[in-house]
């Protein structure tokens, strides 16, 4: 069953375009402006996989016969993985048990920046803005409408402006670690900002640092690492109470059933 979530909205599109079995370059387009309005449906699986395509596809300007073979390709195995991903999510390898999982959390503090300066401009999107990264604050509309009232340090009070600040000066911050460093140069890359939401915790286990973004959003963004210094994100839907399409981290039981666990406290 396909519920209303950003996810669910990219695979009725991706259904809808596969329907008469033949990708046109209008399809291609309207897929990529729903990808850049809905940044929640680009963050998961498969926004961020056509995303990724498409952003990679419109580098040149130039859609090419080869580039839409491909495209047509991706998205014939996305609606193959969907559908299979309707069947039940199988645990086979982390079993739930009450006893609570063997993890350190830390809750993520974004680096505090010594001497900083208010820094003003305007975007590549045409919105002017003035920042300063010493208190995490921005005057565009994204930070004012959805960050301002978030806690003073957290991941979410990073707009795009801020995410691509702090990503610059990332080595210099001493309080850095690998999962936000690697998410600042991810959402710079995309010119996002980070998922609003009020808690960014570390998770650490025997497989590494994780980490889980969570709050007044029906979704969990986790990290894991799945290479030094290399993460992959996944999404956890409250709402519907299971992994994204079934696509849950492979391992990582404890983080798994962390995040499971907070639709049970929630
Ligand atoms: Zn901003």
């Amino acid at each position: 069953m396909l519920g209303s979530s950003p996810q669910d909205e990219t695979i009725k599109l991706v259904s809808r375009i596969t329907e008469d079995g033949v990708l046109d370059t209008e399809e291609v387009y309207e897929l990529a402006e729903f990808l850049n309005e809905n940044e929640q449906a680009a963050l998961v699986w498969p926004g961020d996989v056509l995303h990724e395509a498409l952003s990679t596809v419109f580098e040149d300007g130039v859609l090419s016969d080869e580039e839409m073979a491909a495209l047509g390709q991706l998205i014939q195995d996305i609606e193959k993985e969907a559908a299979e991903a309707e069947l039940p999510t199988v645990w086979d390898d982390a079993p739930m048990t009450n006893k609570p999982p063997a993890i350190d959390i830390v809750e993520l503090t974004i680096p505090t920046v010594a001497n900083a300066e208010k820094k003003s401009g305007t975007d590549d999107q045409g919105e002017a803005f003035t920042l300063d990264v010493g208190d995490l604050t921005c005057s565009c509309a994204d930070w004012i409408s959805k960050r301002a009232d978030l806690p003073a340090r957290s991941g979410g009070r990073l707009c795009r402006h801020l995410t691509a600040e702090l990503n610059r000066i990332k080595e210099s911050l001493p309080e850095m670690n690998a999962p936000l460093s690697w998410l600042l140069g991810e959402r710079t890359q995309r010119g996002k900002g980070t998922h609003a939401v009020e808690y960014y915790n570390l998770l650490m286990t025997d497989d590494g640092t994780s980490l889980v973004s969570f709050g007044s959003s029906n979704w969990a963004h986790v990290l894991v690492p799945i290479e030094e210094a290399v993460y992959e994100r996944y999404g956890y839907d409250f709402a519907e109470g299971r992994w994204s399409y079934g696509r849950h981290p492979v391992g990582f039981g404890p983080v798994r059933q962390y995040v499971q666990q907070l639709q049970t406290d929630a």
